[in-house]
């Protein structure tokens, strides 16, 4: 089944983007928890972490960096939270991988 974010990556919806290359594109989430929240993803289609393959783990460090640059970018950098929820027990709710990257107030514990 498309996701969201497939329709998104392919531009048959529209989304803020923040960052986009041929392999990652990052955008605003549209129901943002904290001033800034945006979501970090491969364009590739990859269910969820725990269905990356080796061959897909390059992707991962691409991914911290973007995450990193886009932190000073919108000026959390020193307070950020970068999550990846895996399942739908776990909060995930688009079977898309993708990071989100959020800040810009005090987070307070996990749970
Ligand atoms: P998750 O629940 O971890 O799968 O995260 C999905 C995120 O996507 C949620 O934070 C939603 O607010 C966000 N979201 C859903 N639809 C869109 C959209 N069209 N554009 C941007 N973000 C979206």
């Amino acid at each position: 089944m498309t996701t969201i974010f497939k329709k998104i990556i392919d531009g048959d919806l529209p989304s803020e983007k923040v960052f986009e290359n041929e392999r990652l594109l990052a955008i605003k989430d549209v129901n943002p928890a904290a001033p800034v929240h945006l979501l970090i993803m491969p364009k590739k289609e990859i269910t969820s972490i725990q269905e990356m393959s080796q061959e897909d783990f390059d992707l991962l460090s691409e991914i911290i960096k973007v995450a990193q640059n886009l932190a000073i970018e919108f000026g959390i950098s020193d307070n950020y939270r970068l999550l990846t929820n895996n399942g739908r027990l776990a909060g995930q709710s688009i079977f898309h991988l993708h990071f989100h990257l959020i800040g810009g107030r005090p987070l307070g514990p996990m749970a």
